[in-house]
């Protein structure tokens, strides 16, 4: 970012923005109350109510360009929607994935490509939902991934395994990243992986098979299997062998949209928390009045509204076309981590009714945890803080 860039510039809003969204999101939420969520977790249920109120809404295609029968929003306006669904207790893991990775299609995508698949996905016709990098053997090593696509004719034939491939049972596409060339044939080990948009539907049970996993949350998550699976070339998006790159160009948005939830977790963690602090009378006195019971939540509440503003920042940056990454990846974590102690803050003050289903705050507590771990682990911003901010040795 250029040393004169100030926050005027680039318009970050402060306060409540996207007001009416909000005000939408929240009464389409208020028909998912937590007995919704619960009843969901008991069967490892799809809410698929719920992503079809938030599709017919128009709010999944919030960042699909107009001509494309989207909304044509800015990032902010899509943070905005996954933080108030948050804060309300929901949970948009089952459909957040639609908002980022089309727009390794809008971005990469031939126009032919664009126009058959994105006024579908705006409209809900189609669904894409299924984000395929991570496997059980190579983790965050993503250039080390072992999954192949060897070219044959007009098709690719694909051969390999990924993990938490999340919604692949409850999407009609998936974005798949895969090895076209050999590591050993590439100068750069970010070289020779490629991108395609795979029909699960005409690939399933033809060299494709999807098992789900047994999670700690309800997060339709699963592993999936390819043995000759058959690709058109035309679903290649863009170049080949330049896949890593595309992916990583989404990443950003990615990471903000997805701190975007922690923040409302966090929202949704301290509202309760005060709630229940406020009527809990214990010793002859509401427990909030101890300092042992506030301060966990207070202090939560201040690391929250840090971690938005910096957030909020990323996204202006985002969207005025300049380098994101650092507030990116330091709003991610900084808001995952918040999220996670207006968690515990939570829980400690609900003492034993914490752990009553019928109170969401277990729940909630496991999936905001999630957070810290995926689409990027802790560990990993620091590494990236470490050598790309401050300048010291690559650790990974
Ligand atoms: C519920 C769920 C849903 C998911 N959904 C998807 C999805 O839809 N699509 C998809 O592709 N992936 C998905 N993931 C995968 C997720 O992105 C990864 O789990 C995450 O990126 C961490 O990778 P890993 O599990 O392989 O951990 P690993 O890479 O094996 O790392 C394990 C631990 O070691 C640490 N570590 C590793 N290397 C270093 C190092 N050099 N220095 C310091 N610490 C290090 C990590 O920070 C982490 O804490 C999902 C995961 C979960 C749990």
């Amino acid at each position: 970012m250029a040393a004169t860039t100030r926050i005027e510039d680039i318009g970050v809003a402060l306060g409540e923005d996207f007001p009416e969204i909000r005000a939408s999101v929240r009464r389409i939420c208020a028909s998912f109350p937590g007995a919704y969520w619960r009843e969901l977790e008991e069967r490892s249920a799809y809410p698929t109510e719920f992503v079809k109120a938030l599709t017919e809404a128009g709010y999944l295609a919030a960042l699909i360009p107009e001509e494309y029968g989207g909304a044509g929003l800015p990032l902010r306006a899509a943070a905005a929607i996954l933080e108030e669904i948050h804060a309300a207790g929901c949970n948009a893991g089952a459909c957040h994935a639609q908002m980022y990775i089309m727009g390794t299609v809008l971005r990469h995508g031939s126009p032919e490509q664009k126009a058959q698949y994105l006024p579908k996905i705006a409209s809900g016709a189609l669904r894409l939902q299924a984000f395929a990098v991570t496997e059980p053997t190579t983790g965050t090593d993503t250039t080390q991934l072992k999954t192949r696509a060897v070219r044959q004719g007009d098709h690719y034939l694909i051969h390999g395994q990924k993990v938490w491939t999340s919604r692949a049972l409850h999407s009609d596409l998936m974005l798949l990243l895969a090895r076209t060339t050999p590591a050993e044939q590439v100068k750069k080990k970010t070289e020779g992986l490629s991108v395609f948009l795979l029909d699960i539907r005409a690939c399933l049970g033809k060299g494709l098979e999807i098992k789900p996993i047994k999670a700690m949350i309800n997060h339709n998550t699963t592993e999936v299997f390819f043995d000759g699976a058959r690709v058109p070339a035309e679903n290649l998006i863009g170049e080949e062998g330049k896949g890593f790159k595309y992916i990583l160009d989404g990443m950003n948005a990615e990471r903000i949209l997805v701190a975007a939830e922690a923040i409302g977790d966090g929202r949704w963690f301290t509202r309760t928390a005060v709630a229940y602090a406020k009527d809990r009378v214990v010793f002859g006195r509401p427990i909030g009045q101890n300092q042992g019971i506030q301060f966990p939540i207070a202090h939560a509440h201040a690391e929250i509204e840090a971690a938005d503003i910096l957030l909020r920042k990323a996204a202006a940056l985002f969207q005025a076309g300049l380098p994101c990454g650092d507030d990116a990846n330091m709003g991610k974590m900084l808001a995952s981590e918040a999220a996670w102690h207006a968690a515990e803050a939570c829980m400690q003050t609900h003492g034993g009714f914490g752990y009553a289903r019928e109170y969401d705050v277990e729940r909630k507590w496991r999936e905001t945890r999630l957070m810290q771990i995926a689409p990027i682990s802790t560990n990993l911003v620091l590494g990236y803080i470490g050598e790309h901010i401050l300048g010291m040795p690559r650790s990974y």
